[in-house]
């Protein structure tokens, strides 16, 4: 697996639609690249906080504008 496909499987594994087959070589890219385990750390973060500010702070139009930026990313 290069970075650039450990990339694109975070970005699944983080909304939940990682295939089980890629979840194995996921964790061991990880195991062994430190760039990957502090992009995914970045980017979980960044994820997260989304989600938060969505759930509690945002007016229902702008929640809606990041859903669909979410939903086609
Ligand atoms: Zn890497």
């Amino acid at each position: 697996m290069t970075c650039e496909d450990a990339h694109l499987s975070m970005h699944d594994y983080i909304s939940g639609e990682l295939a089980a087959e890629h979840y194995k070589p996921l964790m061991d890219h990880m195991d062994e690249c430190m760039n990957c385990q502090e992009f995914f750390r970045q980017t979980a973060h960044i994820q997260t906080t989304m989600r938060d500010f969505m759930l509690y702070e945002a007016p229902s139009e702008l929640q809606t504008a990041v859903s669909s930026i979410l939903a086609n990313a």
